[in-house]
């Protein structure tokens, strides 16, 4: 069986104990089939990424012990496949563009008529205010060009062309979700919503660009944080939109701290680089994981 896995972390801040789990649990799966672990770097927020961070996760994720193929894939590299693909999307008409900021998104999700505020992988589920807005011939996307200074949303609805979909899952989800993950359209109607498919300045998002480059870089095992669990119906949806093959997922428990609290790249504590200035070996990393 071919199995390439990839770790794709993003270069705003040091990598902690959480991120080395991550890596080490995909290269160890990867090695365990005699497969292949790629690194990927998700800069395509530029406004966050910084090049000595970059550097910091070569350095970490090497002194960890784990090598990987050169070229190392960048997003900020991947501009113009992202922009095909999007055109591609706009075209066959599951796109729309939206004005609203988040502070729009939130008066109106807030109005007394609206009920609770209901929240979906990527926050609040958005209220489809500027789809409703659309006159009739702004309504026809796919034949104007895509405007360059808003965000573009997926409409669900119309993307969800099907009435279930399943993605396997050997790991396991935030409540136990494991083996065949199913879920209909309108589940994800209902919890997703119409979420951002490109940042406004940025061409693309988080979710786009990840199933494209899964897809782009032939990866079968996507390894990753439970945290991601949700978002892999959204890149499901995707595959299908775009005639991209479904890896097999595996997502993995989240490192704590002693108060239950997910590690974030702001917890210099637990960084991976304190841990080296200290004095400890990668073993004491893996241990500290529970890898060995
Ligand atoms: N870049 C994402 C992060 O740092 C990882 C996304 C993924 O593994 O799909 O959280």
């Amino acid at each position: 069986m071919t199995f390439i896995t990839r770790f794709a972390p993003s270069p705003t801040g040091p990598l902690h104990l959480g991120h080395a789990y991550s890596a080490l649990l995909a290269q160890d799966m990867a090695r365990a089939e005699g497969g292949d672990f790629l690194l990927r770097i998700e800069d395509i927020d530029q406004s966050r990424a910084r090049d000595h961070w970059e550097a910091q996760i070569y350095d970490d994720l090497s002194w960890l012990g784990l090598c990987w193929p050169t070229p190392v894939l960048r997003q900020s590299d991947q501009k113009d496949r992202y922009r095909t693909a999007l055109e591609h999307l706009w075209a066959s008409g599951v796109l729309y563009p939206c004005i609203c900021s988040r502070r729009d998104i939130e008066t109106a999700t807030s109005a007394p008529q609206e009920g609770a505020q209901t929240y979906g992988p990527d926050g609040i589920i958005y209220p489809q205010t500027c789809k409703r807005n659309m006159t009739k011939d702004q309504a026809l996307t796919g034949q104007n060009p895509i405007p360059e200074e808003t965000a573009i949303r997926l409409d669900m609805q119309r993307a969800c062309a099907f009435s279930s979909a399943a993605f396997t899952e050997t790991g396991y989800g935030p409540n136990g979700e494991t083996g065949r993950i199913e879920f209909t359209a309108q589940q994800i109607v209902d919890s997703v919503g119409d979420i951002v498919l490109s940042r406004r300045g940025m061409g693309t998002s988080y979710h786009l660009s990840v199933v494209l480059d899964d897809a782009a870089q032939g990866v079968t095992h996507v390894v990753r944080g439970e945290d991601l669990f949700e978002a892999t119906k959204i890149h499901v949806v995707l595959q299908r939109l775009l005639g991209l093959p479904t890896p097999t997922y595996h997502h993995h428990k989240l490192m704590r701290d002693g108060a239950g609290k997910r590690l974030a790249k702001r917890d210099d504590a637990r960084a991976i680089a304190k841990y080296r200035a200290e004095g400890a070996s990668r073993q004491d990393i893996r241990k500290m994981v529970g890898l060995d």
